[in-house]
């Protein structure tokens, strides 16, 4: 099947989103629930109307616009992404696999394709952890990772829970029907730019995901002794910073050698108290987070960092505390969704390359209720999260061509 994407109307909608954006240009910033945010959900909304598509919002926002098929009974294929935007990030992340998703749907309409299955795009809310601590906020509760409960145990900045911030940006359906039942979805894919520099190194257009890394996230805190930096002598001291930095080294090490390289560990936050030039550090605050491919391997981390903690923390004479604030499993890809993604890139004569996300997406939960899989495109020099972002017109339209193919072959499947 010929797809006719319109690769000049797609970069120009992707520019008009990114202007919903606290940052200016070329940064872009959009948290969840801001005017900024909705802004640019009523922008997305408005492309899909206009292209015939019927649409429903879920209580936390998470849009779902339907192409209904020939039987409109069988579970949907569908494939979206997101287009909330960390502080200073970028025009594409997320944003490449929600307009592109429309226009590979209005691609296939045009190529006269008739889907068996009905294609839904979604338009995930908060992928990106920045309001409320936890990524992927609407597809952890659509797959039941993340209960009603569990979601009024968070709060952003000002002590709001996502209850409440939904209800103010005027959501306010029921939350506890949010998550989709197993089965509901024949299968999800997702078109994501890689964030990584491979594709662009390797000169291949598509990047067929294999699996996808989950962090583990741990919350660090750890209670010396301050003082005087010249009254207390070295002996005596309990400084939270050496021990920090010491846990801080160990993880590094416990990440280099598990013996794949699948294998990574970041201290994010290394916070000290009270920070001043001559008083010895009391308190250290610092984030851990753990990733890998293979679930095993990454909780013996987990394991590994705890253990130095609680070592270096009693040998040096300090309190510690160590906090899971989440230990998500890694994801396969489906089978299914790599064949076709191999298939519908061979019809268009791509190479394809295959690969880990080490990044996670919401992909990640939605491999939780049905088959999933993500097709990745080239970015210039694996940069993301950065005002600088750039994925080639020319390698979203290949994307999107692909996209689209798959979408077909699953829809009819
Ligand atoms: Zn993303």
């Amino acid at each position: 099947m010929n797809l006719d994407i319109n690769q000049a109307r797609l970069s120009a909608e992707l520019a008009k989103l990114a202007t919903f954006s606290e940052a200016p240009a070329p940064a872009v910033t959009r948290i969840l629930y801001t005017k900024q945010d909705l802004e640019a959900r009523a922008y997305f909304k408005g492309l899909c109307l206009e292209a015939g598509l019927e649409l429903r919002e879920d209580a936390l926002g998470n849009t779902f616009v339907r192409w209904t098929g020939s039987d409109p009974d069988l579970p949907a294929v569908a494939t979206g992404s997101h287009i909330d935007a960390i502080p200073h990030a970028g025009m594409y992340d997320g944003t490449v696999g929600v307009l592109g998703g429309l226009e590979a749907i209005r691609a296939l309409k045009l190529a006269g394709f008739k889907p068996k299955r009905s294609i839904e795009l979604i338009l995930f809310t908060a992928e990106e952890p920045t309001r409320f601590g936890v990524g992927c906020l609407g597809s952890r509760v659509m797959s039941g990772v993340l209960d009603t409960n569990g979601l009024a145990k968070l709060k952003d900045s000002e002590g709001k829970t996502p209850d409440e911030a939904r209800q103010e940006a005027g959501f306010s359906d029921n939350l506890a029907d949010v998550r989709l039942t197993e089965g509901f979805y024949y299968a999800f894919v997702e078109l994501h730019i890689e964030q990584m520099p491979q594709l662009e190194q390797k000169n291949i257009p598509i990047g067929m995901v294999t699996a996808i890394a989950a962090p583990a996230t741990l919350h660090i805190a750890l209670e010396g002794a301050g003082g005087h930096a010249g009254a207390v002598l070295m002996p005596e001291r309990k400084d939270a910073l050496v021990c920090g930095a010491e846990i801080a080294q160990t993880i590094e090490s416990v990440a280099l050698t598990t013996g794949s390289i699948d294998s990574v560990a970041t201290v994010g936050i290394f916070d000290i108290h009270p920070r001043a030039v001559n008083s010895i550090p009391s308190k250290v605050f610092m984030t851990v987070d753990v990733r890998d491919t293979d679930l095993g391997r990454r909780d013996s981390m987990v394991e590994a960092i705890k253990d130095a903690v609680w070592t270096i923390s009693a040998e040096r004479k300090l309190k510690a505390t160590v906090e899971t604030l989440n230990a998500d499993p890694p994801a396969s890809c489906a089978r299914e969704i790599t064949e076709a993604t191999e298939l519908a890139s061979r019809e268009f004569g791509l190479r394809t390359l295959p690969m880990v996300s080490r990044a996670y997406h919401d992909a990640l939960f939605m491999a939780r209720i049905c088959p999933t899989g993500m097709i990745f495109i080239p970015c210039k020099d694996g940069v993301s999260h950065r005002p600088d972002e750039y994925s080639k017109p020319e390698d979203i339209e290949r994307g999107v061509k692909v996209l689209g193919s798959v979408l077909a072959r699953l829809s009819q499947a």
